[in-house]
């Protein structure tokens, strides 16, 4: 079955009682070389176990399978398990999970298959919080490939200071080497999405200044761009910092006590954790 052929997408979700759920991001691609490109651009070879987060009817799945190892891949729509376990029967290498990926158990996947490769074709309305998700809880992988909001794309590599950097832009720059490898035009999708979309690669690389306390790193870039109007000092006083206190730090570290969040790079924010772990 060709799973991005409209004529054979749509007597197949009719067969399977299936509507299209705006609020889960359900956008399904419908261009045939699509799914081949992410699959390829993922670097998946014959050794790699990968994680692909929302599988739809699972036409970047068929292309991951034919390529890696196995696939897991993990759905939220429990109306579209028996949808996949039709289009990917002939695949013995695929597990698929009905869940959240936000709840997901993703160091026990480590625990079982050692480090993965993710490749997804992501629902929009929770993209930043997946990505924030993989690299801040201590899961192993060595590259993210994903379909994100062609915005979105630009925010991954944006610089510190401009409009498009946030707290995800700080966790990418911290744990990977972003590329943007050829993006995607609305109509390849069904329904068609308002915006277009990017594929962007995610490689997994050293951090240039290592946090020893990560969890404490990245509970200063969130609680630092929560608030971004307000000028640091204040924006982690919700963490229990007095003013004064985090001012010293600031100093300490080399930062302005005047700075907004949006201004310091990883290696700021690195740093100044850095700085809060030896002080305590
Ligand atoms: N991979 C398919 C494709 O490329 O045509 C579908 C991609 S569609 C943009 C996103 C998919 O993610 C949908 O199948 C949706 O049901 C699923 N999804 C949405 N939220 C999810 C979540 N929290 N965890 C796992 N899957 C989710």
């Amino acid at each position: 079955m060709e799973l991005t052929n409209i004529s054979e997408i749509r007597p197949l979700l009719e067969r399977h009682g299936f509507t299209f759920s705006k609020s889960l991001g359900q956008n399904f691609l419908i261009n045939r070389d699509v799914p081949v490109k992410i699959a390829e651009g993922s670097g998946v070879t014959a050794d790699s176990v990968v994680l692909e987060i929302g599988p739809g009817i699972g036409c970047l799945t068929k292309e991951l399978a034919k390529r890696a190892k196995k696939v897991i891949a993990v759905e939220i729509d429990r109306r579209l398990i028996p949808v996949l376990k039709e289009t990917l029967s002939e695949f013995d290498n695929v597990e698929i999970i009905n869940g959240d990926i936000m709840e997901l158990d993703l160091c026990s996947l480590n625990e079982k298959y050692g480090k993965l490769t993710v490749a997804a074709n992501l629902p929009y309305y929770i993209t930043t919080p997946i990505i924030m998700r993989l690299l801040e809880s201590g899961f192993d992988y060595d590259s993210i490939t994903v379909m994100v909001q062609k915005e979105v794309a630009r925010r991954f590599s944006a610089s510190a200071g401009s409009k498009e950097y946030g707290a995800v832009t700080a966790a990418i720059a911290y744990r990977t080497v972003p590329k943007t490898l050829f993006t995607v035009s609305a109509g390849n999708f069904i329904p068609a999405p308002k915006v277009d979309s990017a594929v962007v690669r995610l490689l997994k690389a050293e951090p240039e200044v290592k946090a020893e306390n990560e969890r404490l790193m990245f509970s200063l870039i969130k609680a630092g761009f929560g608030q971004r109007r307000k000028t640091f000092v204040n924006a982690v006083s919700e963490l229990g910092y007095g003013k004064e206190e985090f001012a010293r730090l600031l100093e300490a570290s080399g930062i302005s006590p005047a700075v907004r969040a949006e201004k310091l790079s990883a290696n700021d924010f690195a740093r100044l954790s850095n700085v809060i772990s030896s002080h305590k």
